[in-house]
């Protein structure tokens, strides 16, 4: 998984190094593609059904979801212009084993509170993995991530959650960024080694409603302010939690995995 989490973090690299003003999120998407094809890699967004029969599959290797869009974004002909944010989910199969990770990108220089966003959004990613080493259910992760999102005056999106990944991208268990009641009662999980898992919060600047738009796919907010996403696959092993789809650590490199 590690192999597969790597070539994904490489794609992040290339999105990282293309996006700016006058781009389009499709020459984004065709540039990633072509680096999967390079490196032998199975993409997994492209063709994944739609959950609702008679709707079209999804076409792209990427989900881009730029400003208010929140997740599943089509690539397309939109030119990225300054001040926009774009979020960049892709994931890829390598050697029967899948990564998947999410970033939103600033597109030249942006507000100070969407920035904010940001790094609210990437502060609680990275407080979930902290987390994940120190407790043993995932509902006491969720409701600690649930209180940072709100302590800085932000809401997370409780109609999308995270997902056990593996040799397939979705599996069981469902990884919600909040917690309920109902849900410790009935859906908690342990976090114990073994455990494999992609953790993806994602965070409104306003409400913390969604809406579909209407090409079947993109999510956007209620009322029109921006959103972020940013996840990481991550393994719990007896060290603790390692992110998969993070840089080659010492001893690693990308191009001897490849
Ligand atoms: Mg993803
Ligand atoms: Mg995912």
């Amino acid at each position: 998984m590690r192999r597969a989490g790597l070539v994904v973090w490489a794609a992040h690299q290339l999105a990282r190094s293309l996006v700016r003003p006058g781009v389009t999120t499709e020459d984004l998407d065709r540039q990633i593609e072509e680096f999967y094809v390079k490196q032998g890699a199975e993409p997994l967004f492209k063709g994944v059904p739609h959950p609702s029969p008679g709707k079209p599959a999804f076409p792209s290797v990427c989900c881009m979801s730029v400003n208010d869009e929140v997740v599943h974004g089509i690539p397309s002909s939109r030119v990225l212009q300054e001040g926009d944010v774009v979020s960049v989910d892709t994931g890829a199969r390598v050697g029967g084993w899948c990564g998947d990770s999410a970033v939103t990108y600033p597109v030249g220089r942006i507000d100070d509170e969407v920035q904010k966003l940001l790094d609210c959004t990437s502060g609680v990613l990275n407080l979930a993995i902290e987390l994940m080493g120190q407790r043993s259910r995932w509902s006491d992760v969720a409701t600690e991530m649930a209180k940072y999102v709100r302590d800085h005056g932000f809401s997370v999106v409780e109609n999308f959650v995270g997902h056990g990944i593996g040799r397939n991208m979705h599996e069981e268990p469902q990884v919600p960024n909040f917690c309920t009641p109902q849900y410790r009662r009935n859906h908690d999980f342990a976090l114990e080694p073994g455990l494999v898992i992609a953790v993806e919060p994602m965070v409104n600047i306003g409400s913390k409603k969604v809406r579909g738009l209407a090409d079947d796919w993109t999510q956007s907010t209620v009322d029109g302010k921006a959103s972020a996403h940013f996840e990481h696959t991550i393994a719990i092993t007896e060290s603790g939690p390692v992110v998969l789809t993070s840089a080659p650590r010492e001893g690693e490199s990308f191009e001897s995995e490849a």
